[in-house]
């Protein structure tokens, strides 16, 4: 038995390196190390006594797949951490196996045991043409070659290496020219794939590009379901044939081998070789021939894949529109191609979609999204590009628009038709959109800079109340630097010691006395000096480090407490932190609380607690639990920015609390308002209802104070009493407020 290491050997490189196998070995039925390998367990990694144990499992499944006796069959095993694949392979008096060796790292796909059922077909025809040496040189070499071009062949590279082997094939078998042909079950014809060499002058219409399964011509006729190879040489009576070739390359007399591309039952199309004047062509040829052919269509079924693949990777599954991926891409290779190609490009959002989606469900939503979808692509011509990239937003690419004008004018038109009424499931829905747009040119950006400015331009839209336009602008780009540089710095300024507490004195209206400080946070910038926590704390929040910052508060709260009950004869003003619903609810806030105040030896009732009326109302059941262990340690809890949470009174009774803060602004116009002076009024008499005490927030005119007390709010903080202040200086001053608080 003949096997010559040199020429199997390459192949199972190529097969190993297509499957991502450690080792592809040949091996006989019954023998003990394999005939050929490439690759190997050792080096892998796989220690002695495993690999003992492997080749017995690579023995077993070689019995087990030369038992089938049936070419192609694939089977698989798992050992010591690997996994097997193996395919029968007989010729002649041989019996053996092609066994690939992976990890266990994913399964084996369905291109994996194609690869190998072929690989074992290859094998055996490599077998038996270097028995036979070829008339022009081995062909055992030969198809090994076309094996290892084609076996790595992808979408892109495709047709490129289609020709080159065509070109080597006829090289090889000193044909005149080389055709691969398809089956085209819609078009039903034979088409043309590729030739070599090509053409020169190529009648129009081709009679060779595209020849219908109906025709008169025996031979296309016959091709069509070609199951085995056909050879044809001059003097056969196929004249018809002949003429064709005749008039389509004007050569009179060929000799032609031509074998099937075989896929189960189905023909899939045919591999011709043509040789200009009278040609032999020997067994061990056409065999050559056919594993080639088997290659190529092994190459069609994985490339097929692929492309289905690639479809889904790039396409939205709902609309059919691009992805967010191919759209990226597409910016991308744009603006690779001319940094300064113009364009606009339009980040759209339905407005308010949810209430589509909560009132008439989900499938309804569904088709209303592929219809806005539709008209959007409607709205522009046919090489911009419309792309969905979640939900209900959707991005555009309109090319050639360079002026700011000219895009806002196309967005508005673009809005204008989306909110035009849709028929959806029976029934009638209209929604306006919003859109944030930027125009590319003059400064050169990246597809993500681009889509990050329109959707930044996108947020302001929305804010602007929906059914918008806005171009993304300087103003817009400072907010955004802004934002980044916080996000940025934020990240290390508790540990750079850059968090500072401000206290703000609470008093009681009727005699000036101070009754607590509310701790608030304030930011050492390094190039901004002091934030106030307003212009950063949403921002805490977004980058998940309102715990950590919490605690840091809460403690420095704490901290300061002690100190100022060591310094001072007179006792301390309560102090209230504001706490985060994201705190409140963090694995044992309550044991944080209790520890700290053992830690700073401070009386629970000195420490009050604020959470928004938002945060108690959105998660009450967690939140409840939180406020009643709080409670059971003896804290006062406040509830902040009162009055616009909407709790009802059901839900105010339920929960622990001892103070209403009443939002400042209802407060802070309350003399000239009587819409909110009706407010603050009801505010105080539920709490009195519930006796609760209530403090006024955000006092801001000795008016607001009269207000105040006449209606019966006690308790105030607002700058006309003090602004937020260092500890250092807070509790001397609010002792000597220097505005007159009314006497009860
Ligand atoms: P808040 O709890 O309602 O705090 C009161 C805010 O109103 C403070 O702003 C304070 O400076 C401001 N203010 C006080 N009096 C007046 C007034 O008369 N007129 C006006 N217009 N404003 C007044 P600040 O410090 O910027 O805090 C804003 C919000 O940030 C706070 O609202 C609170 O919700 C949150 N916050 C502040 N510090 C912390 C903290 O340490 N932890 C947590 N979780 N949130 C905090
Ligand atoms: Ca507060
Ligand atoms: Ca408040």
């Amino acid at each position: 038995m003949k096997m010559d290491p040199e020429t199997i050997q390459p192949l199972l490189k190529a097969l190993a390196e297509a499957t991502d196998s450690i080792s592809a070995d040949v091996l006989a039925v019954g023998g003990g190390m394999p005939l050929v390998s490439w690759g190997s367990a050792t080096t892998a990694g796989v220690s002695g006594s495993a690999l003992t144990e492997m080749r017995e499992a690579i023995r077993g499944i070689t019995a087990r797949v030369v038992q089938h006796g049936d070419d192609g069959v694939v089977e698989t095993d798992q050992t010591v951490g690997h996994q097997l694949l193996a395919t029968g392979l007989s010729y002649h008096d041989f019996h053996g196996a092609v066994c690939l060796v992976r990890g266990l790292d994913r399964p084996w796909r369905a291109n994996d045991r194609t690869l190998l059922a072929m690989a074992g077909a290859l094998c055996a025809a490599v077998m038996e043409a270097g028995e036979v040496p070829g008339q022009y040189g081995r062909l055992d070499a030969l198809v090994t070659y076309v094996a290892s071009e084609l076996m790595g062949v992808s979408t892109t590279d495709r047709a490129e290496t289609t020709h080159r082997v065509l070109g080597e094939l006829g090289r090889y078998f000193g044909a005149d020219t080389c055709v691969l042909r398809h089956n085209d079950p819609e078009k039903r014809a034979s088409i043309l794939i590729d030739e070599w060499p090509r053409r020169e002058h190529i009648p129009d219409p081709d009679p060779l590009g595209e020849v219908p399964w109906d025709t008169d011509d025996p031979i296309f006729a016959m091709i069509k379901d070609l199951r085995e190879p056909f050879i044809l040489r001059p003097g056969d009576g196929q004249h018809d044939y002949q003429e064709r070739v005749e008039a389509g390359s004007g050569v009179p007399e060929v000799s032609m081998a031509t074998v099937p591309l075989i896929e189960g039952d189905v023909t899939r199309g045919v591999l011709g070789l043509i040789h200009f004047g009278d040609r032999i062509w020997t067994r061990a040829e056409v065999r050559a021939l056919r594993a080639i052919a088997s290659l190529f269509v092994q190459l069609d079924g994985r490339v097929t894949a692929e492309e289905s693949l690639h479809h889904q990777a790039y396409h939205d599954e709902l609309t059919g529109l691009w992805n967010r991926r191919a759209f990226v891409e597409h910016l991308s290779t744009v603006l690779t191609n001319d940094p300064q190609a113009p364009l606009a490009v339009l980040f759209a959002d339905m407005d308010r979609l949810k209430t589509v989606n909560d009132v008439l469900g989900h499938a309804i939503g569904d088709s209303f999204i592929r219809q806005v979808a539709q008209r959007l692509r409607e709205s522009v011509r046919p090489h911009d590009v419309v792309a969905r990239l979640a939900g209900d937003e959707f991005v555009i690419v309109l090319h050639g628009i360079g002026s700011v004008a000219a895009a806002e004018r196309a967005a508005r038109r673009i809005l204008d038709r989306v909110a035009e009424p849709l028929e959806v499931g029976g029934h009638s829905i209209s929604r306006s959109a919003s859109i944030g747009l930027v125009v590319s040119g003059d400064i050169a950006s990246t597809a993500d800079e681009l889509l990050s400015n329109a959707d930044v331009a996108l947020l302001e839209a929305k804010d602007r109340g929906g059914d918008s336009v806005v171009t993304f602008n300087d103003e817009l780009r400072s907010k955004l630097l802004n934002r980044a540089d916080l996000e940025l710095r934020l990240r290390t300024a508790i540990s750079d010691n850059q968090m500072r507490l401000y206290f703000q004195p609470e008093f009681d209206l009727r005699d000036g006395r101070l009754t607590a400080v509310e701790a608030l946070v304030r930011w050492q910038h390094p190039e901004r000096g002091l934030l106030a926590a307003e212009s950063f704390v949403s921002v805490v929040e977004e980058i998940n480090l309102a715990a950590e910052l919490g605690r840091w508060v809460l403690e420095e709260a704490c901290r300061q407490l002690s100190v100022w009950k060591s310094t001072s004869s007179v006792p301390p003003p309560v102090v209230r932190v504001n706490i985060s619903a994201g705190e409140l609810i963090s694995a044992d806030f309550v044991g944080f609380v209790a520890t700290l105040l053992s830690r700073y030896g401070l009386a629970p009732a000195e420490l009050g607690i604020e959470i928004t009326e938002g945060t108690v109302m959105r998660e009450l059941d967690d939140v409840q639990a939180t406020l009643n262990g709080l409670r059971g340690l003896g804290v006062t809890l406040a509830i902040d920015d009162f009055g616009t949470g909407y709790s009802s009174l059901a839900q105010l009774k339920q929960l622990p609390v001892d103070i209403l803060k009443i939002d400042r602004s209802f407060v802070s116009a309350l003399a000239e308002s009587s819409g909110d002076r009706a407010i603050v009024a009801a505010i105080v008499r539920l709490a009195e209802a519930f006796n609760l005490t209530t403090v006024a927030e955000g006092v801001e005119d000795p008016a607001a104070v009269t207000t105040l007390l006449d209606l019966g709010c006690y308790r105030a903080q607002g700058f006309f009493m003090s602004k937020p202040l260092p500890a250092q200086v807070v509790l001397e001053q609010a002792r000597n407020p220097g505005v007159p608080l009314r006497m009860a």
